[in-house]
């Protein structure tokens, strides 16, 4: 599990001699990678080499982060692995490493700081969440981390754990008034609420996806904790027929669904906010300059927008137009490969939520990227 914490560690690296290499490879059987990566790795920090005038012992320095990586690759990457993102400075002997679920595009970036970007999208798409089945006597609590499934907790109502068989008494269904049961199920409901609860508690879920009748998911609802159902994202309906995996993989779409309004409610927002006095910064100069402020709560980035830019040396901000000095401090300026991947590292720093959206089409309106203010 990758937290809010030792992504903010991670983003703060920052190599004095220039030289931090961001590794991402596919390790997706599909891309043949035993044979492809090393040769990627191989001619990417060619590339590297002959772009960048580098002295004698960040050379040395680069080559040996190449060849921890590919060590890596060699001996340690597990059979479940799809993707690698590494990041390794051999000057401050930092070497840190993620193992994804999915592929990741082949890339390698060596620049003071890491490009910490493509790791924001892995973990959007990987959020961790809860799933309950409700029923008004019989509800199961499901929680799902990056990788899958982890933990099921089921819990049986009190109306059908007091049937007694040993005994052979009349069954509780016949013995208990309509009124009895009502007040049985709305039990059943608060142990099933607590037990939502406490999965959250334990595991890094933020969102929460209901699976039963409607009405009965309306009432369960009811009894959830506020913090619990401020997190209920999405519901989806019941199909006896369907295997946990199934299930599983139809909540993951609905989580999708609700994910995507949700990024179009930002854009909106931002986009109401623009002006002054207002709780939105549009395009990339308005919102890097909100992010130096401290003002952004939430960074929304189009996943496709990726231009190139400078860096300032001396103060780290980052601009589009080429510039030889920094319009800020005056220091020297780096090229970045992708200036909005600053802005998401800043963010990260911050302790900024970061939204990454696809194809909406009022962030695209405004540039793809914008922020919503902590304050005007
Ligand atoms: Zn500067």
């Amino acid at each position: 599990m990758i937290d809010r914490n030792s992504l903010k560690n991670l983003a703060s690296g920052y190599s004095a001699d220039g030289v931090l290499v961001s590794a991402f490879i596919s390790t997706s059987r599909l891309d043949d990678w035993r044979q492809t990566a090393p040769t990627f790795l191989n001619s990417e920090s060619g590339r590297v080499l002959k772009e960048r005038s580098l002295e004698k012992e960040p050379r040395r320095r680069l080559q040996e982060d190449i060849d921890h990586i590919g060590e890596v690759l060699r001996y340690e990457v597990g059979p479940r692995t799809e993707g690698l993102a590494v990041f390794a400075d051999a000057e401050s002997g930092s070497f840190e490493r993620f193992e994804l679920p999915f592929r990741l595009e082949n890339r390698l970036v060596v620049e003071p700081t890491p490009y910490v970007r493509p790791l924001i999208h892995a973990l959007s798409l990987l959020e961790p969440f809860v799933f309950v089945r409700v029923s008004r006597d019989e509800s199961t609590v499901y929680s799902i981390d990056e990788w899958r499934l982890v933990g099921v907790e089921g819990h049986s109502g009190p109306y059908l754990k007091s049937t007694d068989r040993e005994t052979g008494d009349v069954p509780v269904k016949e013995y208990y008034a309509a009124a009895r049961q009502e007040a049985l199920v709305d039990l059943h409901f608060k142990d099933v609420s607590a037990a939502v609860d406490k999965t959250l508690d334990e595991t890094a879920a933020g969102r929460i996806v209901l699976s039963g009748q409607h009405d009965i998911v309306a009432h369960f609802k009811k009894a959830l904790s506020a913090r619990a159902a401020a997190m209920v994202a999405a519901e989806t309906s019941v199909d006896a027929a369907a295997s946990i995996a199934q299930l599983l993989v139809g909540a993951r779409a609905a989580l999708e669904d609700a994910r995507r309004s949700a990024m179009e409610e930002i854009a909106h927002r931002i986009s109401e906010g623009l002006g002054s006095n207002g709780m939105g910064a549009a395009g990339f100069d308005d919102t890097l300059a909100a992010l130096r402020r401290g003002q952004v709560q939430t960074l929304l980035v189009d996943r496709a927008y990726r231009p190139p830019g400078w860096r300032c040396a001396g103060c780290g901000h980052v601009v589009l137009a080429p510039a030889e000095k920094c319009p800020v401090c005056g220091g020297a300026m780096v090229p970045v490969v992708d200036a909005v991947g600053e802005a998401v590292r800043t963010a990260v720093l911050q302790g900024a939520f970061i939204e990454v959206a696809e194809e909406v089409l009022e962030l695209e309106a405004m540039g793809g990227i914008g922020g919503l203010l902590r304050y005007a």
